[in-house]
């Protein structure tokens, strides 16, 4: 009853042994993982993997990292792909002020036009905000879109609330169970369930006690158990009201069974 609201199968780290990964996630009970687009080339390439599995569904968008090289043709391709049953939201789309690959300009610019695209689209977004909370807040405000989700969640309780507030989900990676993640830790304390996503973002930020390898679905059974502990609950049911969660916010009610 696991699902995994956000990984990356189809980056290349995952080439050389996807269907081997796929079944460890399987045995691990992960029944749905949602695969996210980053670039043009990477959603196309999430949308086959989620046309070859029955339970993986894609999204498309391009992360701020990679905004400097998408062109107008990028985005009318991207609106295409977007139209398949089997895409559920759009992104991931955000700010990165951590890393700055992107100018800011550059990345605002994209943000705000990719915004606008999901609400014509009339998708839920998935927000990638790093060291940006408050232009990525006022941006995702000032757009009108109220579906959505802050994926790998970094703000404290305030902004989370005002998050939820506006409508949207927290998703919580494997980094709640770091010994040092004491901020999202409270998050999670005080955030109520029926607003919180699971996730890995995998192959990136691999949970304890496997940090140091390449992160991959099975894995999101220690974030549950984590959230399980900080909240006092046994980890199934975390698993499974996050998994309600999921399918609510990318209308897979009827889709995936
Ligand atoms: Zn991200
Ligand atoms: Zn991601």
């Amino acid at each position: 009853m696991l699902i995994d609201s956000h990984a990356h199968l189809e980056m290349k780290e995952f080439d050389s042994d996807r269907r081997e990964v796929m079944e460890r996630a399987r045995l691990a009970g992960v029944d749905c993982i949602i695969t996210v687009g980053t670039n043009l080339g990477l959603s196309r390439k999430a949308l086959s993997i989620a046309r070859q599995y029955e339970n993986v569904y894609a999204t498309v968008g391009v992360h701020p990292h990679d905004v400097a090289k998408a062109d107008d043709q990028s985005f009318d391709e991207l609106k295409a792909l977007a139209e398949d049953p089997k895409v559920v939201a759009y992104g991931e789309i955000g700010l990165d002020y951590f890393r700055n690959i992107s100018p800011q300009e550059k990345q605002i610019a994209m943000f705000a036009r990719q915004l606008e695209l999901a609400g014509e689209l009339k998708l839920p977004v998935i927000i990638h905000d790093r060291d940006a909370h408050d232009r990525t807040l006022s941006m995702v405000k000032s757009s009108g879109i109220r579906s959505g989700v802050f994926h790998c969640f970094s703000g404290d309780w305030a902004m989370a609330r005002q998050c939820i507030d506006l409508g949207f989900y927290i998703s919580v990676p494997g980094v709640v169970t770091f010994e040092k993640s004491k901020v999202l830790q409270e998050v999670v304390k005080q955030a109520p369930l029926d607003s919180i996503l699971l996730e890995t973002d995998c192959p990136y930020l691999t949970p304890v006690p496997h940090r140091g390898k390449r992160n991959e679905p099975a894995f999101i059974i220690h974030t549950a158990k984590k959230v399980g502990e900080i909240k006092g609950m046994a980890w199934e049911d975390v698993a499974e009201r996050a998994a309600v969660n999921t399918r609510k916010l990318f209308r897979m009610d009827i889709a995936a069974k």
